[in-house]
């Protein structure tokens, strides 16, 4: 056997011992594509599609404002935060969907900093994605640094920091996975060190939740944030959730008092009063379409357990990242991701020069993954719906790619709005 052929033949093993493969047939994705980007827009669950045309056709065009008992529309951020909570390790009565990573943040560091009164820096890590970053320095300018500062630092830092300054620091904020690296932070010694020193955590769980194992719960994380459109597959801006640890959830403050978060909305007080409960994060009313299809594209994870979908994805990154290694037309891409399986999330980033054009010639090709600047090609690997198989070959059209240079040609220079 040539060396293609070992390659192939080891990913058709892969794929016979995959327990998981079965469920690909739970997904619409076109057969044309090879899809590498479930970490950034998650495809489209079949049960998802269902209830998009049930909402619409359905309930809101049939039941009309009936619908918010009748569908239980007033209980799906409850209904649909319950069933993310199995996957991140979470109480049931600890997290709701709503809004967006952002906006959550944004509520999150203002509970946070109430409870720290006296301490005013919210750390953070530098290759944070820049909308965590952004959210504290806007809550800065709105309250003064001498409420709320801003400071970051390189991840490998963070220890010594926590320990030089811990007593000055209000709130720990970081992503548990890195967006362009992939690197996953210990989230449980990070929070341990953090609350040594008295300092309050907040994790965003963006490319984390539905992929790798989290235990909030057991490491006794004050906060978290994530995603619902990454590996949740709730489609394009699907609502995002929260986590509130159960020691703070009766004693909070948050300034987005909306009336979704009053003890009894429908009672029309002209006071707030706060739920005390989870429901105080709410703020506005629920987007029901969205928040209907998330719900519907939660049930894929009935009976899966975290575990063995992380086991798929680190065989993933695993098989692709040797292949690549092997593949001497592909020796000018530079592993950015850690080497070590177990430091990595479902991504591979691979630095390049010329990373977008590569990005935009493998689009072309079929295959769809995403570029990060300033010279990052990411490749995602849901390991719900992508076989062994489309991975090899999503390499050899890499390959073919790098050998013949295609992505010099000035067509792929142009930039798109969204990369
Ligand atoms: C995708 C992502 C977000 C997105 O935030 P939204 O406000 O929901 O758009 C935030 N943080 C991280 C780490 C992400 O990867």
């Amino acid at each position: 056997m040539n060396r293609r052929d070992v390659w192939f033949s080891k990913a058709q093993s892969l794929d016979r011992e995959d327990s998981l493969a079965y469920l690909i047939g739970e997904f619409l994705i076109p057969d044309s594509l090879l899809y590498l980007d479930g970490n950034s827009l998650g495809p489209m669950p079949l049960s998802a599609k269902k209830r998009a045309v049930e909402v619409v056709e359905k309930q809101w065009a049939n039941d009309l404002i009936t619908s918010w008992n009748k569908h239980a529309w007033i209980d799906l951020p409850v209904t649909v935060g319950k069933k993310i909570a199995r996957l991140i390790g979470a109480n049931e009565s600890s997290v709701i969907a709503c809004d967006s990573i952002s906006v959550n943040l944004f509520k999150l560091l203002s509970v946070a900093l109430l409870k720290q009164k006296g301490r005013s820096i919210v750390l953070s890590q530098t290759d944070n994605f820049p909308t965590d970053l952004y959210m504290v320095e806007g809550l800065q300018s709105l309250v003064g640094k001498a409420q709320v500062e801003l400071q970051h630092c390189e991840a490998s830092l963070l220890d010594r920091l926590i320990e030089e300054r811990g007593e000055d620091i209000a709130v720990l904020m970081l992503t548990h996975v890195n967006f362009r690296s992939g690197e996953v932070l210990d989230m449980e010694r990070l929070t341990k060190r953090a609350h040594q020193k008295g300092i309050l955590v907040i994790w965003d769980l963006a490319h984390s939740a539905g992929v790798l194992p989290v235990a909030l719960d057991k490491y006794e994380v004050d906060f978290a944030v994530g995603c619902g459109y990454k590996y949740l597959n709730g489609g394009p801006g699907a609502p995002a959730f929260v986590y509130v640890n159960q020691k703070h959830l009766h004693n909070l403050q948050q300034p987005l008092c909306g009336w979704m978060g009053h003890a009894s909305p429908f009672a029309f007080s002209s006071e707030y009063q706060p739920a005390n409960n989870i429901n105080q994060m709410l703020c506005g009313t629920p987007n029901v379409i969205s928040m209907s299809v998330l719900d519907a594209a939660l049930d894929v994870f009935d009976g899966l357990n975290i575990e063995d979908i992380r086991a798929k994805s680190c065989d993933m990154t695993t098989f692709v990242s040797e292949l690549i290694a092997d593949q001497p037309c592909l020796n000018e891409l530079q592993l950015s991701s850690p080497l070590n399986v177990n430091s990595r999330g479902s991504q591979l980033a691979y630095a390049h020069p010329s990373a977008y054009e590569i990005c935009q010639v493998l689009i072309k090709h079929g295959v769809i993954a995403d570029f990060r600047a300033p010279d990052i090609l990411r490749l995602g690997f849901s390991p719900l719906f992508l076989s062994f198989e489309s991975c090899f070959n999503a390499v050899e059209v890499l390959c073919d790619i790098m050998d013949n240079k295609t992505y010099l040609n000035d067509e792929f220079a142009q930039r798109n709005a969204v990369t």
